[in-house]
């Protein structure tokens, strides 16, 4: 079995160790941490020889890293992809993957209206600042989206979408993106690769927060951006230029954390698809977002191109926002905050955080009511899970 073939929970398993092949006699089975700033050149020969290319190693820690490039076979593999890019937050890693994207001419970025805040205010910045066009379209309204796809150069999707949970089909977006000469960027931050692999239904590049559950702990910001062909020159040099990337030390919490990636993901799909369905029988809850539902409106489409539901839901109660608050006020186990992807459950009220920019009007259009909660269902045992939503829901 070549180390290419392992699946998932292995690499995981080994993530950032040395392969059989590279183990030297008595080194060290956990990467180093290579925390520094610059690598001596040694003679200026070696110099001369590192700087044009010509022998691999590292001047600079900003042009690369030991520990962070541990880390960026590991999360290439995990995708499927050839190769990665690691920065120092999920917003650094859009902003370079759309950069490393963008033709530098007649350019047009499409993308949706509910993909992260974040990358919403950043995506106003290339067309404030750079000048760069940017379509919003919502993909429910099929023939604007189409005619969006067939104009743009870059695509930038997420799905399933946060709060709502809408799914985006991969598979005929990458194809009407690449009809139009169009790179297809796809944010794979909530799915995990665990749960939905992007570059199986053609898209070009993945973005993530590894701050979400690739880390997996709470307690560091980063994120990656994966191509499925090949990281040219340019890509490094926008890369390093951009200034977005990490340090050894972030990167190897990252490692560490990517370690129980898939156990912690088998953990938070079983406790996401066992909260959405007992939500759904609850009298004070008028409705459930949850991927993995089969009422969901995209139940075909979900089995189309995720495994499993994983564990990111929303939820509407009967009552408003008054009811929201209460809920909010009263969890014990469930911590009142934003982010996912941590162990601990986390709760939030979209139109109080996330969305407070908008008007009470345009949530609404946006199918998201003044009483929606979102939840972000952690590893704890189930039946602790549900004690704390049944008193906080009484
Ligand atoms: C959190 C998040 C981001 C931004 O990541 P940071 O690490 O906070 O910069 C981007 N996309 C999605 C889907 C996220 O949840």
């Amino acid at each position: 079995m070549s180390s290419s073939d392992r699946h998932l929970a292995t690499i995981c398993a080994h993530a950032g160790t040395p392969g059989k092949e590279s183990r030297a006699g008595n080194a060290p089975f956990i990467p180093p941490i290579v925390q520094t700033t610059l690598f001596d050149l040694g003679t200026t020969a070696d110099a001369e020889a590192l700087f044009a290319g010509r022998q691999p190693g590292y001047t600079y820690t900003r042009f690369g890293n030991p520990t962070v490039e541990r880390l960026a076979e590991v999360l290439a593999q995990l995708e499927a992809g050839a190769g990665a890019l690691i920065t120092a937050s999920g917003n650094a890693a859009a902003l370079c993957a759309l950069t490393a994207a963008l033709r530098g001419k007649d350019d047009r970025i499409v993308t949706h209206p509910d993909v992260y805040g974040g990358t919403l205010e950043l995506l106003r910045i290339f067309t404030e600042r750079y000048r760069v066009p940017v379509e919003i379209v919502d993909p429910a309204r099929t023939v604007e989206w189409h005619a969006a796809l067939a104009r743009a150069s870059v695509v930038l999707i997420e799905t399933p979408s946060n709060p709502l949970l809408r799914l985006l089909d991969l598979a005929a977006t990458a194809e009407r993106a690449h009809a139009a000469g169009a790179q297809l960027i796809v944010d794979n931050t909530v799915a995990t690769p665990y749960n939905q692999q992007p570059f199986q239904f053609g898209a070009d590049w993945i973005v993530h927060s590894a701050s979400k559950y690739l880390n997996g702990h709470s307690d560091m910001i980063g994120g990656c951006l994966i191509r499925r062909a090949p990281l040219t020159a340019t890509h490094r040099t926008i890369h390093k230029n951009l200034g977005g990337t990490v340090n050894a030390l972030d990167a190897w919490l990252m490692l560490r954390g990517l370690r129980t990636f898939t156990l912690r993901m088998e953990a938070h799909n079983h406790n996401g698809a066992a909260v959405a369905d007992w939500l759904t029988r609850h009298p004070a809850v008028s409705h459930v977002h949850y991927p993995g539902l089969p009422t969901h409106p995209q139940a075909a489409l979900f089995r189309q191109q995720m495994r499993a539901g994983g564990a990111l839901l929303s939820f509407e109660l009967h009552g408003g926002a008054d009811a929201a608050c209460r809920f909010l006020d009263r969890i014990q186990l469930i911590v009142h905050a934003v982010s996912l992807g941590g162990m601990e459950s986390l709760a939030t009220r979209p139109a109080a955080t996330s969305h407070r920019g908008l008007t009470a009007t345009q949530r609404q259009a946006a199918g998201m009511g003044d009483s929606l909660v979102r939840l972000s269902v952690g590893t704890e045992a189930l039946e602790d899970i549900l004690t704390d939503l049944e008193q906080a829901l009484r």
